[in-house]
Parts: structure tokens; sequence; C-alpha cells
């Protein structure tokens, strides 16, 4: 007998349909004698439906009223998964992120989790209970209601895994594993059997929404094995596991892209030390992370400088921008949310050179306009316009060869190579 954490995504609890689904699912495996914990995520399109609506009511809602609402979406899907078990005649019961103890910070809207414990389910569990808990919420210290951040059910599944010393942490969702590109994008992609926390943590990062970033963090930290599977298929899907020597030869090993950036570009800023300072220091305040800077050479005094920021920040970056510009005297600010972030990222890209070249003459060869580019050592990156975005996946994935196996290794390899597009 096994304690296994499933975690079933938006497309997964779309419908009482896909609820009922999801209890036989459950039901199967609580039947061969095992311990069952359900995470649940809102049903699909939910959370965006809730976000608009908050919109409707303030430009920059109010970010603990809005957890609050956010919440109601996997507290829904949780009642009703739990409702139906008990009417299939099954033990379950409903848990929501304050009664697991799921204890994150009071950043709203993108809290990080501190501590699971001392909530009910081993008591549950003891009494065969099939526990259902909703995923992408937590509570502070203060009691006040908190959300992980887009795609955090992912992560409420790891942690609780984590907490519980659970045997298998399944995360179904609407892909039958993790593909060498977005399978939904890249015909040619390619399903890996393994793939590393590391390899899956750049990935995550760089855009893949299929695991958010954090859970993969989690899972590294704790050594908890994830298999990403689909929900609407039987097959066994793809394992993250522990790094595998093997991957250190791919010099590249996948391609991927963020729409979810936005970039904001104050004009003609006076040249003189401390306006960095001015510039990013309320932004750091706000807890907004700025992923890409770049300063234009000064002419007459003055100089562009242009960051990126996440989407859902936006808004919040312009305002905060504009004010900072009218007090340092810059000329505007311009803003845009319609860009996307390419990336190519290998461990292999360490020790060889000549990936940026070939990334850039293949963006080229498709008439693909770089705006902005970012380097470190695993790594290249590229903003370019949203519209080319998966144009350039298809192509860089292409260029590098990814859609080829590659070689085999004596045993126990990871897949090797990895695409996507978020
Ligand atoms: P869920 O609602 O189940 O959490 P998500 O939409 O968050 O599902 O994540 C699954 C999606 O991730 C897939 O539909 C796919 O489009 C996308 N995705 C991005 N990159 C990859 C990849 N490399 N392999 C598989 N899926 C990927
Ligand atoms: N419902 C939340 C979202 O859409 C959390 C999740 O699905 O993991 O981001
Ligand atoms: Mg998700």
């Amino acid at each position: 007998m096994s304690l296994i954490v499933q975690k079933f995504g938006g497309t997964s609890v779309a419908n009482l349909n896909r609820i009922q689904h999801v209890a036989k699912r459950v039901t199967q495996t609580y039947d061969q004698g095992n311990d069952v914990v359900v995470i649940l995520s809102a049903m699909a399109g939910v959370t965006d439906s809730i976000i608009q609506l908050a919109h409707q009511v303030a430009p920059l809602p109010d970010k603990r009223e809005l957890d609050v609402l956010l919440a109601t979406g996997e507290q829904t899907t949780a009642a009703l998964l739990a409702m139906m078990l008990k009417e299939m005649n099954y033990p379950a019961q409903s848990l929501l992120g304050f009664q697991v103890k799921v204890l994150t910070d009071d950043r709203f809207g993108n809290a990080r989790i501190r501590d699971i414990g001392g909530g009910p389910i081993p008591d549950l569990l003891q009494r065969r209970n099939i526990v259902v808990v909703a995923g992408f919420q937590g509570s502070d210290d203060n009691g006040n209601i908190t959300t992980l951040g887009r795609g955090g059910s992912d992560t409420s599944a790891v942690a609780i895994d984590a907490a519980l010393k659970a045997d298998m942490c399944e995360i179904y969702t609407d892909v039958d594993g993790i593909y060498t590109a977005d399978p939904n994008i890249c015909q040619r992609a390619r399903k890996l059997h393994t793939i590393s926390y590391e390899e899956m943590l750049e990935m995550a990062s760089l855009g893949a929404k299929v695991l958010q970033i954090r859970s993969v963090e989690f899972a590294k930290k704790y050594g908890v094995p994830i298999h990403v599977r689909s929900s609407f298929v039987d097959e066994e899907g793809t394992m993250v596991v522990e790094e595998d020597s093997y991957m250190e030869r791919v010099v590249v090993s996948g391609v991927t892209c963020d729409k979810r950036q936005a970039r904001i570009t104050l004009v003609q800023v006076p040249d003189r030390p401390g306006i960095a300072h001015k510039i990013f220091a309320p932004i750091a305040e706000a807890g907004i992370l700025v992923d890409m800077i770049i300063q234009t050479s000064p002419a007459g005094g003055r100089n562009d400088i242009t960051f990126t920021v996440p989407q859902t920040d936006y808004p919040q970056a312009m305002q905060i921008e504009e004010r900072v510009a009218a007090e340092i005297g810059a000329k505007g600010v311009q803003g845009r949310d319609d860009i996307a972030k390419v990336s190519v990222t290998g461990l292999g890209m360490k020790s060889h050179s000549g990936v940026a070249t070939k990334m850039f003459a293949a963006l080229a060869s498709e008439n693909i306009n770089i705006r902005l580019i970012s380097t470190s050592e695993i790594r290249i990156s590229c903003v370019i316009d949203e519209k080319y975005a998966e144009l350039a996946v298809r192509v860089l994935h292409s260029a590098f060869e990814l859609d080829r196996e590659p070689p085999q290794p004596e045993q126990g390899a990871s897949g090797g190579a990895s695409a996507c597009c978020a």
C-alpha cells in the first residue's frame, strides 16, 4: 500500500463529466489499497474569468481581496469532487488551504509556502478517507487567504506530497507527458520518458507552464518524484527525477518561450549616478521581478532604459514608472505587453561556443526581429514580437535538431532535449 498524491489541472476538472472521470481514477487508485490525497485546480478558464471580473471593479484590484476571490475557483472543484465521491459511497472530505495549514508569506497573488503541517490529513487518511484539497491557496500568519501564483496547484501538490512523505506525486494534465516541444505548438515534438529536475527547472523558469517552477524547486529540494501524465488517456507519462550525467553532453537541450512578459522603456532618462536606483527600487519594493534590462549609450546626456516584467505586474509597473519618470525628468514611459521571450537552454552550452550565432541566424532566416538579448552560462534569451513566438520555437527546434532522438546512453538516461512555449 502506498500514499499517492494526485493533482488534476483545469482541463481535467473543466466540467461535471470531467470531474466524474477524475472520481473514477481516484477511486481506482483507492480500491487498489492505496491512500489517496487529491489536489485540484479550478475549472479551466475560471481563474481567468475571476481576474476579469475583479478588473471590472477596479483597474488594480486590492491584492488581499483578489486572493479571497481567486481561492473560490479551487474551493468549488474540491467540494464538487468530495460530494461526488460521497455519492459513490466513498469516504471523502474536502479541505481548503488554511485547513491543511499551508502557511505562506503575505505576498498576495504570488505567495511562497513556508510550512505545511499539523492539519487533519494524516488523521483522515488513517480513517481511510480520500482527502480532496483545494490547490493554489494557503494562508499567512494573520489568517489571510493567499494564492501561490498562476499554475500554483502544482506547487500545492508537490509541497503536500513532501510534507506527508508520500510515495508518488502524479500531476494529471491535458498532455500525456513532457515533450521536446509544447505538443500544442510543435507537431514533431518528442515525448520524454524522464527529465531531470535541473532541466525541468530551466524549462519552467523560461515559460513551460506544464509545471509551475516552484513545484519543481520543491520536488528537487525534497526529492519528490513527479509523474506528469494525462487525465484523458491511461499511458505512462514523463518522470521528473534526479539529474543524470548524460544530460551534460547535450549542448542545447531545450527551446522555450514565454509570452507572459511585458517591456517598459523610460525614454530620454538623464544620464547621472543614482538614476537606475530610482527606477528600480520602487519596482523591487512592489515585489515585481525584473528580468532583462538594457540601456542605450548616452546621447546629449540622456539614454533610454528598457526592462521586462511579468505581464501580470505590467499595469502596476507602468503606474510606478510614470511617477518615477516625472520625478527624474525623463521624457516619458512606453510599454508593450505583446512580446515574447524565446530561449535556448542547455547545460552543455557552458563548454561550447557558437550557440548564440546559430540562434540569431535561425531567427533571421524567418525575418524575426530581436528586440532584447540576454545570456547566462546555460541559456540565451531573445525578446521578440509575440506574433512570432510559435514560429520562433519551431524554427529553433529544427535548427538545433531537437526532433532527433539523441544517441542513447548505456542506461538510465534522460530524454535529453526539450522545447516549449507558454
Ligand atoms: P493544467 O491546467 O493541467 O495545470 P497547464 O495548461 O498548466 O495544465 O499545463 C499543460 C500545458 O503545458 C499543455 O497543454 C502544453 O500546451 C503546455 N506545455 C508547454 N510546454 C510543454 C512541454 N514541453 N511538454 C508538454 N506540455 C507543455
Ligand atoms: N487555477 C490556478 C490558475 O489557473 C491555479 C492552477 O491551475 O494551478 O493559475
Ligand atoms: Mg498548470
